[in-house]
């Protein structure tokens, strides 16, 4: 396929309209308003509740006369079950809205409620692997209000969710109405919450650029984002007060949201998602941080033109011809250092132990059942590779 054939097969996916600075956040009963909300379901967890965040959005969304139902049960990495007990809620009280304050859990979290409230049945019945088909009613409107830059779940199609009978994560498909983003409802999020999730953004961005799927506008933006996380990640980590730096992140994960949109994540996610399944309980963002160095080192052997993008996006500067070889090692190595830089944990320091990984299949085949091979590879490699793999992800990050 020639790149001229790449770029008129893609679809080039706008998402939702994103409100974007500081203090935006007091629109948010405008912006309600305009979409014909009446009464709105704010789903949000207990962090949400007791830095009053929540509370300051429900203000804004009642001095313009719209009623608020609450569910502040949201959990990290949303169970099933969270979902069908918001829906029964927002069922109940016949909401005409919903709105989500928080991290991409929240998020997720939110638009599975929304799917059930003009859908019938649990959000089982709406789950997918790797791609769950469209439910067949639209959703009801859905303003997001990220308060932490990571998932980009504000502006993508999709919402994560822990399925109980695949005993792992699966995805349903809505897309919200509108977002807004303002980098002062961030400022709370502690360092460590920080780093996670702003490498959860720099993963998206960088699987996005290196990805089969890669198109130039995903490029583009994800390149962008790379080069704003590089520069501000570390501000933001140490200042969580920086607004600048918490704009610039902020901006940062919006535009590898919307570049995932179109171009996806790679194997380097999947490589996360079977560690969590697997080998050790953990923030995404963190698990995603660690894969990557090894990802990318597969992927320079793969596809070294696109990795090359990445490694000009990391300001490496490197030799035209430089080996796809040297090239991974080049790029691995500079992912480790701002792992580093930023207090990013290793597995070793997260408790597990190298006998725990070496000769377990379970864990490579973990990374099987996450891959769709349409979408990343169409030459499979086998559950020992994979499980060589994530030990090479114990050993290169101690
Ligand atoms: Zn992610």
């Amino acid at each position: 396929m020639n790149k001229g054939e790449l770029v008129m097969n893609n679809l080039m996916q706008q998402g939702c309209p994103v409100l974007f600075g500081c203090g935006t956040v007091n629109q948010i009963g405008v912006e309600a308003k305009k979409l014909k909300i009446t009464k709105a379901l704010c789903v949000y967890d207990n962090t949400m509740k007791n830095t009053g965040t929540a509370d300051r959005v429900i203000g804004c969304l009642t001095d313009e006369g719209i009623e608020v139902v609450s569910f502040d049960k949201v959990l990290p990495d949303p169970p099933e079950e969270i979902c069908d007990e918001g829906a029964e809620l927002g069922r109940k009280e016949k909401v005409d809205g919903v709105i989500a304050i928080g991290g991409g859990s929240t998020i997720d979290t939110a638009k599975a409620i929304d799917i059930l409230l003009t859908n019938p049945g649990k959000i089982d019945d709406y789950f997918g692997h790797p791609f769950p088909s469209m439910p067949p009613n639209p959703i009801l409107p859905l303003i997001s209000i990220p308060t932490t830059s990571g998932t980009g779940s504000e502006v993508t199609f999709a919402g994560v969710i822990t399925s109980n009978k695949a005993g792992g994560k699966r995805s349903v498909l809505a897309t919200g109405h509108f977002a807004i983003l303002d980098p002062e409802l961030t400022v709370t999020a502690p360092p460590s919450v920080t780093a996670q999730t702003g490498m959860d953004a720099f993963c998206h961005a960088a699987e996005n650029i290196t990805n089969v799927r890669d198109n130039p506008k995903s490029t583009v933006l994800a390149s962008h984002a790379v080069k704003l996380l590089l520069e501000w990640l570390p501000v933001a980590v140490k200042d969580g007060k920086n607004l600048e730096a918490r704009t610039q992140v902020a901006l940062a994960s919006n535009f590898a949201g919307i570049a995932i949109n179109e171009g996806w994540t790679s194997y380097g996610h999947c490589m996360a998602h079977a560690m969590a399944a697997t080998v050790v309980e953990a923030a995404h963002g963190n698990l995603c941080a660690l894969a990557f160095p090894v990802y990318i080192k597969i992927r320079a052997e793969e596809c070294p033109e696109k990795v090359m993008i990445l490694a000009d996006a990391l300001g490496l500067n490197l030799d035209k011809d430089v080996s796809p070889r040297e090239l991974g090692e080049a790029v691995s190595q500079r992912v480790i250092e701002f792992n580093r830089e930023i207090g990013v944990k290793s597995l070793k320091e997260m408790g597990v132990k190298r006998e725990d990984l070496e000769g377990h299949l379970e864990h490579g085949q973990a990374v099987l059942n996450d891959f769709n091979y349409e979408r990343y590879d169409r030459n499979p490699k086998p559950a020992e590779f994979w499980t060589d793999k994530i030990v090479e992800v114990f050993d290169i990050y101690q």
